[in-house]
């Protein structure tokens, strides 16, 4: 696991949204999204209220299922 590149003080954890095959990486911190390949500090990104919104789906932690815990939580 790795530290968030973009803030530095959150955990890059894998998630996705429910029932999808598609999982992306997430800062539990800054709430940044990574779809496609390692964490980087500069764009391409979203932030997580953006990524729900391809499933048609509301922005919201309810609807993120993490696949790995943060140390520490
Ligand atoms: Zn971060």
């Amino acid at each position: 696991m790795i530290r968030c590149p973009r803030c530095d003080q959150g955990w890059v954890i894998r998630a996705r949204v429910p029932e999808e095959s598609e999982t992306f990486l997430l800062c539990h911190e800054c709430d940044t999204v990574w779809v496609a390949g390692e964490p980087h500090e500069g764009p391409p990104f979203l932030v997580l209220e953006e990524y729900p919104a391809r499933f048609g789906l509301d922005g919201l932690w309810s609807n993120i299922e993490l696949l790995e815990r943060a140390p520490g939580r």
